[in-house]
């Protein structure tokens, strides 16, 4: 899709709902919300914003994020003009609300991974993008829409969450650019910063000391990689977004080339985690009908935890 055919979509639209993906992050989440006040603002139009799954406490600050609904909020029949789906590498990870996106009539996907297929009637998909928060900005800025504080804190937030502090290997120039436009419409770095990177609840770094004190190290220590059961995850009193950060931390390791977190979801599913230094992980979780990026990637085993665990060994293996 062209720039101009999110416009003349948004303007032909009797009614907008937006998706997130499921296990929310800060670069759906930023994005989300910078949509909802692009479209409240230049058009005037109010737009429904879905999110699937809970919103991590740290992103409460995004600027009305308390105005997403859950799709099961919305009625079984709706049939929305336009649905716009953001961040979201495929259809399944919108949840159980895809069936809504599904009956839309008119489907947006604008999203940055590269194993995005291209699914709906409008795709803007650029790989080279570090977010979907750096798409919007081009895409906003091009228009000539205007960027107010609360879209300008959004897509900070979707770069910064997303870059990991504008250290992993997306980050560009152009990332770096964008961020100093965002400082100039008004975005406090350091406070977004301190939102997003030191304002976590105290059992989600218990547990995170807790998943790297139990983790296993193989093939000279290449591979790191931890368990997280579901009586951890009760011992801690976590949430579900808890476990972020703790993949990141296990390739924070110099001898760490591939890095995995296998979280226990029930006794015959296993959600995975995958990072890595220079190992495209993206084809390991593909392997696993996951995706998302070269250096990190995702997918989920319908295995118990232990048998996913030698199956994700086994093909982490083959590519180091
Ligand atoms: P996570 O480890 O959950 O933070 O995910 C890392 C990256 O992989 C993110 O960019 C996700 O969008 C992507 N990802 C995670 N799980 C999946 C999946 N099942 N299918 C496609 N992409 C995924
Ligand atoms: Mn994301
Ligand atoms: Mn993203």
């Amino acid at each position: 899709m062209n720039y101009q055919d999110f416009t003349k979509n948004i303007i032909e639209a009797d009614d907008i709902v937006i998706f997130s993906h499921v296990n929310p992050d800060g670069d759906t989440l930023g994005s989300m919300i910078a949509l909802y006040h692009v479209i409240k603002n230049n058009y005037g139009k109010e737009a429904v914003m879905v999110v699937t799954g809970e919103i991590p406490d740290i992103y409460e600050f995004l600027p009305e994020i308390d105005k997403a609904v859950t799709f099961d909020k919305i009625s079984k029949d709706k049939v929305f003009s336009l649905a716009i789906a953001i961040d979201i590498a495929a259809k399944d990870r919108m949840g159980m609300g895809v069936s809504i996106f599904d009956r839309a009539k008119v489907k947006m996907n604008i999203d940055h991974h590269k194993t995005n297929n291209g699914f709906g009637d409008y795709s803007l998909i650029i790989p080279d993008a570090c977010s979907a928060g750096e798409i919007l900005f081009d895409m906003f800025e091009n228009l000539g829409l205007k960027i107010d504080k609360a879209v300008s804190d959004s897509l900070y937030t979707s770069i910064l969450t997303d870059t990991g502090g504008f250290r992993f290997e997306n980050t560009s120039a152009k990332t770096f650019q964008i961020a100093s436009k965002l400082v100039e419409y008004g975005t406090h770095a350091g406070e977004i910063a301190r939102y997003c990177f030191e304002s976590k609840p105290k059992p989600m770094v218990l547990l995170q000391a807790n998943a790297l004190m139990n983790a296993e190290f193989l093939e000279n220590q290449k591979i790191a990689y931890t368990c997280i059961t579901m009586s951890d995850m009760e011992h801690f009193q976590a949430k579900e977004d808890y476990t972020e950060g703790i993949v990141g931390a296990l390739r924070q390791i110099k001898t760490t080339e591939v890095a995995a977190v296998l979280k226990e979801v029930n006794e015959q599913t296993t959600k995975v985690s995958l990072r890595s230094k220079h190992v495209d992980v993206s084809k390991i979780a593909a392997a696993f009908d996951g995706g998302g990026h070269a250096f990190a990637a995702g997918c989920t085993i319908q295995k118990p935890v232990k048998i996913a665990k030698d199956k994700l060994v086994e093909e982490i293996k083959r590519y180091l």
